[in-house]
């Protein structure tokens, strides 16, 4: 094919070369040069003899990428037969693929910086990926207008896409209250929603595990997803439960799935997981209900990162959600009153002992004096028990009890991998080593180190298949007219650098990254190029004024 292909070219070229060199035209004879720049079309970049995975379902094929302006253009064996370009990647011996779509995160420490070096936003750049998914959780703001205002004022290094969250549009509307919403509330709910899809948002996104967003009842959540539904919009959930904190984890998958049939949209699971000692084992039952709900023409995926500890705050992990409601002043009040606080106590251990007790919980807080501690070292180190010692750090100090949360099984986590219906997300965190490192991890201990998926439904789970289901606009794969989001990695050393104790350490094996057409890395180091654009989706037509 190849060996062809050049022969094609070189004849076409000597067919002009004859075809021009019978006199009187002579001149042109005398200068190649010219004549074969007739036949070369020019080009930014040309990025060659890699193994190139397009991030569609197809093998991988020895061949090159041609990139003008922010777009592919040509994607193929000898583009140098046709192509003259301002810059060639020599990428022989490595990989190139469509840049990674991150399908949750929490990049805001490094976006929404007043710095430019932080905007560029270099934990995913270092990982390959081009596209960060934000406003997950239920906390994007529906004011998608300002959003882009912004951005576009404070460029950043990464493409960002936006959810707007049930959290945000429930705070507007009702603040901290545990209750229903009244009709007129529930309009008001809905007016926002509708402003953010119609703004660009790709959809709702929700924390039914976080409160007040756990006071809401599915129908009120339904009520919400149809606004997004009527506008192209998915939904996007970190579920009601995923372990056995409230209604367990079986219960809020049925959950889910209810709110996507009733409210007729696709519905996608964040960071799907079987999280805690009471759950952990039940991938199986989890993916037959998923599995069930597809069968029956359901729109159903999910996302996954590839850590066993999950991210939280002790607040979040061991608090009854009723302590918390009013917000922390009242936390505080409840904590104050005796007969309030030992029913606390009860509960939270009960949480612990769900999370598999305080040696799984690390604190992971930077420059704390307990960073790097569990929770049952510093309950030593105190000389208290530890439900004393996590109300200690909790009371103290809002922003300090970030924890990983050691509480997944691997055999679990591979089964979800495995799934055709699961994506890469890295969920990444401040203090969490995912921020940095979640897509080097998956390629290096999921597919290097154990094999349990290869390279090919690596980058498929973290390119194409991703942009399918957030139905992004010519992203996520290596395709002529798409845009030029493009990573060049060197299979023998792309892998994390980060861990649970040195978090923030950037990975390592990128050697060149395309954002929109423009090098973000380079030689495997950052050009503080700041080309991300935020990504709009197009709401139906018709339903937006
Ligand atoms: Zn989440």
């Amino acid at each position: 094919m190849r060996m062809r292909t050049t022969r094609t070219m070189h004849a076409r070229a000597r067919a002009l070369l004859a075809a021009v060199c019978v006199p009187p035209v002579l001149l042109p004879c005398l200068l190649p040069g010219v004549l074969m720049a007739a036949a070369w079309e020019p080009a930014d970049i040309l990025i060659r003899g890699g193994t190139v995975y397009t991030g569609a379902e197809v093998p991988p094929q020895q061949g090159d990428v041609v990139v003008t302006g922010d777009k592919i253009v040509y994607v193929g064996p000898d583009a140098g037969a046709r192509y003259r370009a301002r810059r060639v990647v020599d990428a022989r011996g490595k990989i190139v693929a469509p840049g990674f779509i991150d399908a949750h995160a929490h990049p805001e420490t490094y976006i929404r910086s007043a710095d430019p070096t932080q905007r560029l936003n270099a934990p995913w750049l270092f990982q390959g990926v081009s596209t960060v998914v934000i406003g997950v959780d239920g906390y994007g703001t529906p004011d998608l207008a300002t959003e882009r205002a912004w951005f576009q004022a404070h460029p950043i290094g990464t493409n960002v896409v936006a959810y707007v969250g049930f959290g945000a549009v429930r705070e507007a509307v009702l603040q901290h209250a545990a209750r229903a919403p009244t009709p007129p509330e529930l309009d008001s709910m809905r007016a926002l929603v509708a402003t953010g899809m119609c703004e660009g948002a790709i959809g709702l996104s929700t924390g039914l595990f976080y409160d007040p967003q756990s006071y809401a009842k599915t129908d009120e959540v339904i009520a919400l997803a149809r606004e997004a539904a009527k506008r192209g919009g998915i939904y996007d959930t970190h579920q009601r439960d995923e372990s056995s904190y409230t209604i367990g984890l079986l219960a809020s998958v049925e959950e889910t799935l209810e709110i996507g049939r009733e409210a007729k949209l696709p519905v996608h699971f964040a960071h799907l997981k079987a999280l805690g000692v009471d759950v952990q084992g039940s991938a199986p039952q989890v993916i037959a209900l998923i599995e069930a709900a597809r069968a029956a023409g359901q729109d159903v995926t999910a996302d996954q990162y590839p850590w066993t500890a999950s991210g939280s705050s002790l607040s979040a992990a061991l608090l009854p959600r009723w302590s918390t409601d009013g917000g922390r002043a009242a936390l505080l009040q409840r904590l104050d009153d005796p007969a309030q606080l030992e029913q606390i106590r009860v509960e939270m251990q009960e949480n612990l002992r769900r999370r598999g007790g305080a040696q799984s919980l690390l604190m992971i807080d930077a420059d704390r004096s307990w960073t790097g501690q569990t929770l049952a070292q510093l309950a030593a180190r105190w000389a208290v028990d530890p439900i004393d010692a996590a109300l200690r750090v909790i009371r103290g100090d809002e922003q300090g009890d970030s924890v990983a949360s050691f509480n997944m099984t691997e055999d679990d986590i591979r089964l979800f991998m495995r799934q055709p219906w699961v994506v890469t997300s890295s969920d990444g965190s401040d203090g969490h080593p995912r921020q940095y490192a979640t897509f080097p991890m998956k390629y290096a201990k999921y597919v290097r180190a154990d094999r349990v998926i290869g390279i090919d439904e690596f980058i498929r789970s973290s390119t194409g298949r991703t942009a399918d289901l957030l139905k992004l606009d010519r992203r996520g794969y290596l395709l002529a007219g798409y845009f030029a989001d493009v990573v060049v990695f060197d299979p023998a050393r792309y892998a994390p650098k980060a861990d649970y104790v040195h978090p923030r350490v950037l990975s390592a094996g990128v050697e060149e990254l395309l954002i929109n057409g423009r090098p973000a890395l380079q030689g495997g180091k950052l050009t503080r190029a700041a080309r991300g654009r935020m990504l709009l989706h197009a709401p139906t037509p018709g339903t937006c004024p």
